[in-house]
């Protein structure tokens, strides 16, 4: 079954541009506290250029879809996210064999992974990694029990929302939040935050 085409891929990143165009104060003024408020700027110049991108050079090939957006955000987005998320899009593009649920949440997996091996931090490090880490969980196992895409993205969007949440309380250990030590306790995670915006548009946008 083939539902996570081309064209549905590209639907997600529009999705997730609209929601970081929207959301970009309220992910910079997280950034503020923690960091130096620039994330919601730097994901809305590196979304809306993946968007144009995907426009200018339109393709049949989903992996191809992923991978303009990994390397316009890699050429686009200065400081951390840039690459992480490049990193992100890039894995998941190569790892992308099928159209199915199964298809996806692997090529999901392999963004995540790669991104641990990008930034070298762990969950429970107050990154995004606190938000992608519990969706691909939550989409595995919601597949693995028989669960149709569109309810099992909706559980992994559920997930990384409480993942994103759960950061407020921990001390950053990487990124520039580290910096500031236990002063990096009280606010959510600006990347956390942002990731959970990933998936909550694969839910909106992939739920074929
Ligand atoms: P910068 O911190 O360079 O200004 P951004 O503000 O765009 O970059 O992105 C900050 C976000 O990047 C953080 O909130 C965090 O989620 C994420 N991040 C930073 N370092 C890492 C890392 N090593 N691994 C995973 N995510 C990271
Ligand atoms: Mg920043
Ligand atoms: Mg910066």
């Amino acid at each position: 079954m083939t539902v996570v085409d081309a064209g549905a891929l590209a639907a997600w990143v529009r999705e997730f541009a609209r929601l970081v165009h929207e959301q970009r104060d309220t992910l910079t003024q997280l950034d503020s506290a923690i960091g130096d408020a620039d994330h919601g700027a730097n994901l809305d110049r590196g979304m809306t250029a993946a968007v144009a991108a995907l426009e200018a050079t339109p393709s049949d090939d989903p992996a191809a879809v992923l991978k303009t957006v990994a390397t316009t955000l890699i050429k686009t987005v200065g400081g951390a996210s840039g690459p992480l998320y490049g990193t992100f899009f890039l894995r998941a593009s190569g790892a992308l064999a099928g159209g199915d649920g199964a298809a996806l949440a692997a090529a999901l997996r392999a963004g995540y992974d790669g991104v641990v091996a990008r930034g070298k931090a762990e969950r429970g490090d107050k990154t995004m990694l606190d938000a992608l880490g519990p969706a691909c969980d939550a989409l595995d196992e919601a597949l693995a029990a028989g669960k149709a895409l569109d309810e099992a993205l909706g559980a992994a969007a559920e997930a990384a929302a409480q993942g994103r949440d759960a950061t407020e309380p921990l001390v950053a250990r990487k990124g520039r939040a580290s910096y500031l030590g236990e002063r990096s306790a009280g606010h959510v995670d600006p990347g956390a935050a942002s990731a959970t915006l990933l998936l909550e548009a694969a839910a909106t946008a992939l739920a074929g």
